[in-house]
Order: structure tokens, then C-alpha cells, then sequence
């Protein structure tokens, strides 16, 4: 199915993202989770595409299963950054071979101790490359609050806008937690003349490991309101986790009044969280 064809209808969808299991563990390992995360009904699921020599495999495995055993739309992560054209080919027939159709095409993180490969500089040339390849629909990520490789928001606009004019029919967001931060990142799109559908990427925030690795990943900002209920129930692992719940919710509520194209719910592989998420928004989509 073409992705695209969600965003027809005016009304706002609702999508998972989850992570193949660790290299020690078997992908078997995540069956239950696809299992009853599918069972929630999103309109599809993404699989993000780790670093290193099994990624392609476990993203493409877990992708054709989503489909395939489950009937939930899939769109399986590739990264571009550490793989030169021919291994970036292969991934692709490898993707077509197992029936998907559907590609998040992503730069990826450049490590120090992994000096990038030449072939692929940004997002924009691995779009570009899948699309003179053939047969995939591609979305791209975007940053409300701007990716941290830009100097400024303006220069990221226009890096986008190519990502966009390479290809990129679709956009998913980094997580934020300041709705107002989406809000002004979807002006300047439009002044950009960016005008695919942009899913809003939000994470609930279960537990205070957590929101701590995500931070220094990406740098989203912290409203006071957040630190508040962060600080306030630190010591408390289950209240944490429902007024994490309860945040995410409310900004999704005013994401959807607000008319956004989709919510992508970063699941952590928590089929609790996303349940409790899907049933309070459920009614409104
Ligand atoms: P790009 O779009 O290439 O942008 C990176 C930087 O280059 C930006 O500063 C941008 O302004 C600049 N730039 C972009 N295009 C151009 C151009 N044409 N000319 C000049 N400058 C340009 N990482 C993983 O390893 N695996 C995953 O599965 C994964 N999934 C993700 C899913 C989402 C929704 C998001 C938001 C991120 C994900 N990431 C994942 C992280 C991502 O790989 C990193 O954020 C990475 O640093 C940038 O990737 P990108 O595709 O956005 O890069």
C-alpha cells in the first residue's frame, strides 16, 4: 500500500515507530510486542535501521512481518550515512524481495569512531537514489526544533525543502515536547513551500532514564510544565509513568485540533503506553 494514501481523507492518523531487539536477543523476542501493538489498529508501523552489518535483516524481517502476519502498513528505516551505493542497492532488493514498499530514508548519526562513507552526503541523495531506483514510497525526518548539524532554522528549512524536492513525500517529526515548537516549525514549512503531510513525533516519558538519553540525543527543549511533573514524581515509577501518559496525551489532544496530518507515537516497544495513548485519543482522530 502507498503510505501516501492515508493522508487523503481530512482527519489526523495515528502511527507506532518501534526498534528491532538488541543484537543479543532474538528477533523472536519482539513478536509480542508487534503482536499487540497491531492489535491497536495504527494506520502503520514503522522499524528504525540500526548501526552495523545485521541492521538491514532484523528492519526488513520485522517490516514483512508487520505486513504480512499481522496486516498493518509498514514503512521499514534506512540510513545512508556508513553504506556506499552498492550495499545501500542490495538493502533495496532485499526490501523489495520481502514486499515493502514504503522507506523512512535517513542520513543517520555520524559517530567519531566511524568516519561517514562518500557515497550518500544527506537524506536528500538517498532519496534522490531510491527514487531513481524505483518502486518505493519515501518519507523523511524533519526537526522542529532544528536538527543540531544546522547553523540555523533557516538553513534547515532549506535543507529540507530539497529533502522534499529529491523525493520525500512525507515527513516525520523529532520528538518535542513544546507544541508551540511544531507549531512554528509548520509556519516556516509553509513559507518554504513545504506542503506534504508532517506526522508530529511524540515520545511518552515513562521513566527519568529515559527522558535523560533523549535529551542529550536529540536536544529537545523542556517546558517547566514538563520538568515539574518529571521532578515531582522521580521517586515514584508508576506515577511517573501515567503523568508521562497524561502529557503526551494533552499534547496530542491540541495537536489534533490543530489539524495536524498524523501523530507518530515513538512506542519504546511499550504496548502499555501506546494502548493507554490509543484509547484516550482514539475517539478524536
Ligand atoms: P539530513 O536530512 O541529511 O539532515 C542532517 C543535517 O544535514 C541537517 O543539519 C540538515 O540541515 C543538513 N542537510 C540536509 N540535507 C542537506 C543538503 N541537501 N545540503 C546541505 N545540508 C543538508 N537514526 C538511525 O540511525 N536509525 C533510524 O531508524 C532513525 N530513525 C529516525 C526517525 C525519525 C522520525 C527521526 C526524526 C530521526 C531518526 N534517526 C534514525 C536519527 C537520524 O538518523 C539523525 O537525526 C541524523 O543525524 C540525521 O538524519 P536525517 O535523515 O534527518 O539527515
Amino acid at each position: 500500500m502507498n503510505i501516501m494514501d492515508l493522508y487523503k481523507e481530512d482527519r489526523t492518523i495515528l502511527s507506532f515507530e518501534v526498534f528491532p531487539p538488541k543484537k543479543t536477543s532474538p528477533i523472536e523476542s519482539v513478536y509480542g510486542v508487534l503482536e499487540e501493538l497491531s492489535s491497536l489498529k495504527p494506520a502503520y508501523i514503522s522499524v528504525t535501521y540500526g548501526a552495523g552489518g545485521t541492521a538491514a535483516d532484523n528492519t526488513c524481517a520485522i517490516a514483512r512481518k508487520i505486513k504480512e502476519d499481522y496486516g498493518v502498513e509498514a514503512i521499514a528505516h534506512l540510513t545512508c550515512v556508513n553504506n556506499s551505493k552498492e550495499e545501500v542497492e542490495a538493502v533495496l532488493r532485499q526490501f523489495k524481495e520481502n514486499n515493502i514498499e514504503n522507506i523512512l530514508a535517513l542520513r543517520g548519526d555520524i559517530v567519531p569512531d566511524m568516519p561517514p562513507k562518500t557515497d550518500f552526503k544527506h537524506a536528500s541523495d538517498l532519496t534522490a537514489f531510491i527514487k531513481s531506483f524505483g518502486g518505493f514510497n519515501v518519507a523523511g525526518a524533519c526537526y522542529p526544533e532544528v536538527h543540531p548539524d544546522a547553523k540555523d532554522e533557516v538553513e534547515d528549512i532549506i535543507n529540507l525543502k530539497k529533502k522534499v524536492d529529491a523525493g520525500a513525500e512525507l515527513l516525520i517529526s523529532q520528538l518535542f515536547f513544546d507544541n508551540e515548537s511544531f507549531y512554528s516549525f509548520m509556519q516556516r514549512c509553509k513559507i518554504a513551500g513545504i506542503n506534504v503531510p508532517v506526522e508530529a513525533g511524540i515520545m511518552p516519558v515513562v521513566n527519568k532514564n529515559q527522558i535523560q538519553r533523549m535529551v542529550s540525543l536529540c536536544g529537545a527543549s523542556l517546558p517547566a510544565k514538563f520538568t515539574r511533573i518529571m521532578n515531582r514524581y522521580e521517586h515514584n515509577p508508576e506515577a511517573l509513568r501515567d503523568a508521562g501518559i497524561a502529557y503526551a496525551v494533552d499534547q496530542c489532544v491540541d495537536l489534533i485540533a490543530n489539524g495536524v496530518s498524523g501523530i507518530h507515537l515513538y512506542t519504546m516497544n511499550n504496548p502499555y503506553v501506546a494502548r493507554k495513548i490509543t484509547e484516550a485519543i482514539g475517539k478524536l482522530l
